[in-house]
């Protein structure tokens, strides 16, 4: 099976959020399976300076507009996974984030930056480039690569299925249709069942119509976009097309997540040895500047600063949280008025210590120092930090929303299965009850080694998501699967 994975950001090269890490493990645990794999990126300059074994490929020509195009290949800097890189300085060799200026500021040509990638991805697809490598499946990812689906049908090209997998619904990629020329789309796409979205160009929307498949983070979200509510004007698509559509829980990467190995951490530990965890608490207290009090339980949050995450529920519950005897950590970067908040609630509140920017390795200390990891979001696709914190022993005060939904469990329950602490409505109560559950059964130290324990020992790993995937991949593509178990019996 030959898969291109096409994404606009990957860990270890460049990330901004869960999809880097998604899109840096998931195809590695394809070709670890047994899969021909290249993930597809666009070169933007910390990859060139990050990836290895980088040569030119293929020329693509200009695509759309005048920025020459080429294909790069290379590998990962620290596994063998391929990579094609798609060059073109005009477009992606500038200082600031994949998406928006060093301001935070959308790129005003993220149309044709995107649209290239996808159309880069959708002629390797089709095997009209001179690479010499054409894949079984094109799996986008997102809006950012949404069109390479629409491209690929419109292409016309027989024998390459698609996939696109929503890691997040609320980014649709809108454009004005007046940009339509310019991506080359022929007006007839432009419809209520192709990319037309609201008299706009949305690009996710060119996949959730175009791809074969539709795939989403978890199962409960899977679920849950077909409604109103988390659908954001794509429930009625998303419900036409539910046979199309599951939920694949994501993995985690254990090589860079576990305590066990974790080189950030002030010293390692495991679920059998839990003492270094008390090591890493004191270490991140004096390193936050907040009293090293071994015995208050202290709640920790890392993540973007935005609604869907809850942040407003954490920044107006403060002292009630400081009341039931938390101390409270945040790293966040964001919207600016909530960086702000945050910077100020450090200052009114003795016990808060924020930090605000992008810090891989804090955020390792964070999820390992901490007792409690709060997730109160409003919706979630799947999220990865509450598994890492469980991973760390760090028990989540999650919404029972989307993946939270589908991989904490209450604590305290009969048989000592739980490993967090869960909430329904979005409302400061329910919160701050479900923290109260968590800050009372720290102080019952067997209770809260049972559960840590439980947690601990949860498995999230990518192995079994891959094999999901390649169950679906081998449904679209059922002549491959011919031979194996399956394609004997007929599952097609
Ligand atoms: P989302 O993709 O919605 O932002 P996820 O929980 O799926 O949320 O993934 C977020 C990823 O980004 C995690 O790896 C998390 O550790 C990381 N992350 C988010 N914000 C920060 C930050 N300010 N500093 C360091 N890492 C962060």
């Amino acid at each position: 099976m030959k898969i291109l994975f096409a994404a606009s950001e990957a860990f270890p090269l460049v990330k901004t959020g869960g999809l880097a890490d998604v899109a840096g493990a998931l195809p590695a645990a394809l070709a670890a399976a047994g899969s021909d794999v290249r993930l597809m990126l666009p070169a933007y300059p910390e990859v060139l300076a990050r990836a290895r074994s980088i040569e030119p490929a293929a020329t693509l020509g200009p695509l759309l507009g005048d920025a020459p195009v080429r294909l790069l290949t290379a590998r990962m800097p620290d596994s063998d996974l391929e990579l094609l890189l798609v060059d073109s300085p005009p477009l992606y060799e500038r200082a600031g984030g994949p998406y928006t200026d060093a301001h935070g500021v959308d790129w005003p040509d993220n149309h044709l930056r995107f649209g290239v990638l996808s159309l880069a991805a959708a002629k390797v697809a089709a095997g009209t480039t001179d690479v010499g490598w054409r894949p079984d499946i094109l799996h986008a990812n997102d809006w950012q690569t949404g069109l390479a689906p629409a491209y690929l049908r419109l292409s016309g090209a027989p024998n390459t299925r698609s996939v696109v997998t929503i890691h997040n619904m609320r980014f649709q990629g809108l454009f004005p249709a007046a940009v339509l020329p310019e991506l080359q789309l022929p007006a007839l796409s432009f419809t209520m069942e192709g990319l037309e979205f609201h008299g706009q160009l949305s690009m996710l929307k060119a996949g959730l119509a175009f791809a074969d498949r539709i795939t989403t983070v978890s199962p409960t979200y899977a679920e849950e976009i077909q409604t109103a509510e988390f659908g954001y004007g794509m429930e009625g698509l998303l419900a036409a097309r539910r046979r199309d559509l599951s939920g694949v829980l994501n993995g985690v990467d254990y090589r860079q997540w576990s305590p066990a190995s974790d080189e950030s951490l002030a010293q390692r530990y495991t679920a059998a040895d839990t003492a270094g965890k008390a090591t890493c608490k004191s270490a991140l207290q004096h390193e936050l500047g907040l009293d090293a009090d071994p015995a208050r339980p202290l709640a920790a949050m890392v993540g973007r600063l935005t609604e869907q995450k809850g942040i407003d529920l954490v920044v107006s519950t403060l002292p009630q949280m400081l009341a039931l005897g938390v101390q409270v950590a945040i790293l966040g970067s964001g919207e600016a008025h909530w960086e702000q908040a945050l910077t100020e609630a450090a200052h009114a509140h003795v016990g808060v210590a924020t930090r605000i920017g992008y810090d891989e390795q804090l955020a390792h200390r964070i999820i390992a120092g901490a007792d409690l990891f709060l997730m109160p979001s409003r919706f979630e696709p799947c999220g990865l930090t509450q598994m890492y914190a469980m991973r760390y022993g760090t028990l989540p005060v999650v919404r029972r929303t989307g993946g939270l939904a589908d991989t904490v469990r209450e604590a305290g329950a009969p048989g000592g299965t739980g490993t967090g602490f869960l909430f329904d409505a979005a409302e400061p109560e329910a919160f701050l009850g479900a923290l109260q559950r968590g800050v009372t059964m720290y102080a019952d130290r067997p209770s809260w080694r049972l559960a840590q324990r439980a947690a601990m020992q949860q498995d999230f790993s990518w192995d079994r998501a891959a094999d999901e995937y390649l169950w679906i991949y081998r449904a679209l593509a059922p002549h491959l699967a011919a031979g194996t178990a399956w394609g004997r019996t007929g599952g097609a």
